[in-house]
């Protein structure tokens, strides 16, 4: 008698056994993990993807009971996969937490509106809470009005700094001490190489970090995508239909991490475990004592400048900073004087901001 594969319980229809899933082996494989090449069904697919993050969460020991978090939410493929997988796993194995929706607003005409409003369809399909902060309340500033002063190419500086501030302060108005972000494992590795081109020893050290806060900030983030693959995100979103918002910011990412990018995705078509592996390399990476004491020592410092350390707070905004002014000061101070000489001279001149960024890169944060 001859061996018959089994059938997809759904569709009678026999298949062939290369037609069939790796993993359940009865029902027909529809998608390729870009993961590891394995071909799966789609239920098997959502199970492994879930299983890992939930992995990923537990190994970690990042969330506590009753604990609130806030899950940064931007409306994007990674930020409403998250959402819906913390609903889904705190769910599914009771973790206890309490979930909240926070949403920065930049002020990018075109862009931010748009995904805010997703965010919001968001709200109602999970049946979260949402704040949402702006910029322009936080800061008197919006992003346009910040690339129309000092220029796109440094656009992601700005709105990195910021945004990172927003997050922390959004989350101590809500009384929450903990924000969950989306960074995924393409995120990271490429974190990870453009540290090691640029030989930046100390955030090296601390780029394959899942948890991780600003100096002298109580406020931790975590990274429950840190070995979750782009592309299965984007394949998770599309397959369980999600609502998500999937046009890109109008000011291109920073000119060198789109180049690492670039190599990343390269790197990835010829041997995709090389995502997860760069994570790897940059987990056991262990600096020299030399080393270490070169990362924690700014290059520019000296020793008559004083010593700030975490618990401080800026002397401007009273936010926490483990240096004496905080960095969105820095920032906010060089785009002032920008704006000033603009007006006076009805000149386009970003003299001002590039000098507080020159400024910036010899403290050490
Ligand atoms: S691409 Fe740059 S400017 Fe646009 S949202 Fe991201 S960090 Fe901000
Ligand atoms: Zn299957
Ligand atoms: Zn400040």
């Amino acid at each position: 008698m001859s061996w018959a594969p089994p059938t997809d319980p759904v569709n009678k229809k026999s298949l062939k056994v290369s037609q069939l899933c790796e993993i359940c082996h009865c029902r027909k494989a529809v998608i390729k993990r870009p993961k590891n090449l394995q071909k799966v069904c789609k239920e098997c697919f959502f199970h492994v993807f879930e299983t890992e993050i939930h992995n990923t969460i537990v190994n970690n020991n990042l969330f506590q009971r009753g604990e609130k978090i806030a899950v940064g939410a931007s409306g994007g493929k990674d930020s409403t996969v998250l959402c819906y997988i913390m609903k889904l796993l705190n769910e599914r194995y009771d973790y206890g937490v309490d979930i909240y929706l926070l949403s920065i607003d930049e002020g990018i005409v075109g862009y931010r509106d748009d995904s805010l409003a997703t965010v919001e369809r968001n709200q109602k399909q999970y049946g979260l809470p949402l704040e949402i902060f702006s910029f322009r309340d936080l800061y008197n500033w919006t992003m346009d009005e910040i690339v129309a002063v000092a220029g796109i190419r440094n656009s992601c500086t700005y709105c990195g700094v910021f945004r990172r501030q927003a997050l922390d302060r959004g989350a101590q108005k809500l009384g929450i001490n903990h924000v969950v972000t989306g960074h995924n494992a393409d995120d990271m590795a490429e974190t990870v190489l453009m540290n090691i081109l640029r030989g930046d020893v100390a955030r090296l050290e601390k780029s394959t970090a899942i948890v991780t806060s600003s100096g002298g900030s109580p406020i931790k983030r975590t990274k429950p995508f840190k070995y979750s693959y782009q592309k299965e995100i984007v394949l998770y979103a599309h397959y369980k239909k999600l609502d998500y918002f999937s046009t890109e910011c109008t000011y291109a990412p920073e000119a060198f991490r789109g180049t690492a990018r670039e190599l990343m995705k390269n790197l990835e078509a010829v041997r995709p475990s090389c995502i997860i592996d760069i994570i790897r390399s940059g987990e056991n990476l262990v600096l020299k004592e030399s080393e270490q004491r070169f990362a924690k020592k700014p290059v520019n410092s000296t020793s008559s400048k004083p010593q700030f350390v975490d618990g401080n707070r800026c002397e401007r905004c009273n936010y926490l900073s483990s240096n004496k002014i905080c960095k969105a000061c820095m920032l906010l101070e060089g785009l002032e004087k920008s704006r000033a000489s603009v007006t006076i001279e009805s000149d386009t001149s970003c003299d001002g901001a590039a000098k507080t960024l020159r400024n910036l890169e010899k403290l050490s944060f």
